[in-house]
């Protein structure tokens, strides 16, 4: 096949008119809208299934600006309002830190202008959602004035977490990324989408390193490269870089290695390839603040211990085609009561009680008007620094806060019924341990990111402290609100209970229509980008991306061949 590059030839394997890079919440949209619209569309994806983090999560979507079900429920939306809700400057959470300050006013028009029109699009693919009114639960940064929140229903598809349907009670009640992903891969297969499965996206082919137009891409099938030629577009998907260590430091020098648990870790990983290859071929990045900024999910405190991948809503079962990568599924922690946490010294750092950051959502000010500067000055200063103490680190001039172990003892297995054992815990590889004295098990405590011994005698001590603690009915170190239990009775347990890192807020510069910009603001000719990779856009998730993805599939459809543009 032809080749466009300057230098050496690309011998092209495969060619699409448009190459989607990345079969999840945006990469299916942006690929069914470009083939409906006539287009012959690749995509690869780099795992052995479809779906991204998108199938493994909670399936909650806020799409609003006027929706049909919100009109069906009454509730006024616009997008206009929409707009005006996420560029709202005067919204602080109660840390002080803003969710919507730093958002791209292109960006977010587009999202508001389009935000209906996606929501009506995937009700026309047959993706299903709960039926009830729209309402605030489980989004992040989705605007204050009005609900916006839909569920997509589970069904009856096998889930990614257990490998089997979910019980047929909650069908059609209980939420889930499944309920987004199997409809659209059911439509992208009937549209006549091709989707390469473990085919993972290395390069970025553009005419020159830093000008002309984007060509095609270079592919990695089972250590196979592949070359595949897009004619008038490659579509990133790639879902974000906060599994990146070196990458994600770029923004947050303390996120070192030991945040190993990345939410949708290991269904699909969040590697920045698709950020490095387009920066590779000149594009920029964009909106840092919004993955520092101290709002949402950016990093969360764990919801299970005990296991490698731990985040509070997803837990790995033995049946999930996964399940021997996550290699436990965790003790789920129902009551903060029933532990102490460490960290790699053995000593208590916070309040464990204590929350991660939280995020504005329908109601959370009350009253709200509009970009009022009462809001913020009406904003009550209480943060929770759980996550900052635990990311702390242990002023030995290292960064990152190291491993954070929870400490509990027999009784406070009994009380959470938990089940301490494989497939429960992750003892092989070194993210659960036991023993019947405290000191032994401080000795225990070996494992890849353990870097410094825990000292027996000053975990003896912490219990001891805190034992007198619950005697005395006051937490005199940390505030912990009447501290129950006490931790005496054998055996004792260390189980992982470290910080996870989830969503990205901050990626490839992109404009309204979704097209990636370089270094010195132009477009990239046949470049896009949606989702979790493109930056700009503060908030959580499935929303933003299937709209990026709905946005760039429509836009990318409609431009001229790529040839044309060949300098
Ligand atoms: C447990 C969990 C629960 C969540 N719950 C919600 C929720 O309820 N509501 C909400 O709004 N959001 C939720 N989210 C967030 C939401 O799932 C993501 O924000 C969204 O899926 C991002 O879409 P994306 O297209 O950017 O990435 P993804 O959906 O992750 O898709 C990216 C795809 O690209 C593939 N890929 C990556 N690199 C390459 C490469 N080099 N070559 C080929 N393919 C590649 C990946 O394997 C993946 O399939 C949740 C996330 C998790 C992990």
């Amino acid at each position: 096949m032809a080749d466009g590059l300057e230098g050496p030839a690309v011998a092209w394997d495969r060619a699409a008119d448009i190459v989607v890079i990345g079969a999840g919440a945006t990469g299916l949209p942006a690929a069914i809208v470009a083939r409906e619209a006539g287009c012959s569309v690749i995509v690869v994806e780099a795992e052995a299934d479809i779906g991204g983090h998108a199938i493994t999560s909670g399936g909650n979507v806020p799409l609003g600006g006027g929706t049909s079900v919100q009109q069906q429920y009454g509730i006024e939306d616009s997008p206009d309002l929409l707009f005006r809700d996420l560029t709202d400057w005067s919204v602080v959470g109660p840390n002080g830190f803003p969710d919507y300050r730093y958002n791209d006013r292109e960006i977010i028009r587009a999202f508001a202008d389009n935000s209906a029109p996606a929501f009506e699009w995937l009700l026309a693919h047959r993706v299903v959602f709960v039926d009830k009114a729209p309402d605030a639960v489980g989004g992040n940064s989705v605007g204050n004035s009005v609900p916006r929140e839909m569920h997509c229903m589970v069904g009856d598809w096998p889930t990614v977490q257990t490998g089997k349907p979910a019980e047929p009670a909650v069908q059609k009640t209980r939420s889930s990324g499944n309920g987004l992903m199997r409809p659209l891969e059911v439509a992208a297969r009937k549209a006549g989408v091709e989707i390469l499965l473990e085919h993972r996206m290395t390069a970025i082919h553009r005419q020159r390193p830093n000008g002309g137009p984007v060509l095609g891409i270079a592919v990695d099938h089972k250590g196979a490269r592949l070359s595949i030629r897009a004619h008038k577009a490659v579509i990133i998907g790639t879902g974000g870089s906060t599994g990146n260590v070196n990458f994600r430091r770029m923004f947050d020098p303390r996120l070192t290695e030991e945040y190993c648990g990345l939410a949708g870790m290991p269904w699909s990983d969040q590697d920045a390839s698709g950020e490095l290859a387009a920066m590779a071929v000149g594009a920029s990045l964009w909106g840092f603040f919004n993955q520092t900024g101290e709002f949402g999910a950016n990093v969360t405190k764990p919801g299970s211990i005990g296991c490698q991948y731990n985040y509070r809503n997803l837990q790995w079962m033995p049946g999930s085609r996964v399940f021997e990568r996550a290699r436990a599924c965790g003790l789920k922690v129902a009551n903060w009561q029933n532990l102490i946490l460490v960290n790699m010294l053995g000593r208590r750092f916070y309040d464990e009680t204590g929350g991660q950051y939280i995020a504005n959502n329908h109601n959370s000010i009350e009253p709200y008007v509009q970009g009022s500067y009462l809001n913020a000055k009406n904003a009550k200063f209480n943060p929770s620094n759980f996550l900052n103490a635990a990311l702390a680190g242990i002023d030995d001039g290292h960064n990152g806060g190291g491993p954070i172990w929870a400490i509990f003892d027999s009784d406070a297995v009994e009380r959470e019924g938990w089940q301490p054992t494989p497939p429960h815990v992750d003892i092989a590889a070194g993210f659960f341990f036991s023993a019947n004295r405290l000191a032994d098990l401080a000795e225990k405590i070996v494992m890849k990111y353990q870097r410094i011994a825990m000292p027996p005698p000053a975990l003896q001590e912490t219990v001891a402290r805190y034992n007198s603690f619950v005697d005395a009915g006051v937490d005199a170190d940390f505030g912990k609100p009447a501290p129950l239990y006490k931790i005496a009775r054998p055996p004792f347990y260390a189980a992982w209970a470290t910080p996870v890192v989830h969503d990205t807020r901050a990626g490839l510069r992109i404009n309204g229509k979704c097209q990636v910009i370089d270094l010195n603001g132009e477009i990239i000719a046949g470049l896009y980008c949606g989702g979790e990779s493109a930056g700009g856009f503060s908030q959580h998730g499935l929303a933003r991306a299937a709209c990026q993805g709905y946005i760039a599939g429509r836009v990318a459809a409609a431009a001229p061949p790529l040839d044309a543009a060949l300098d």
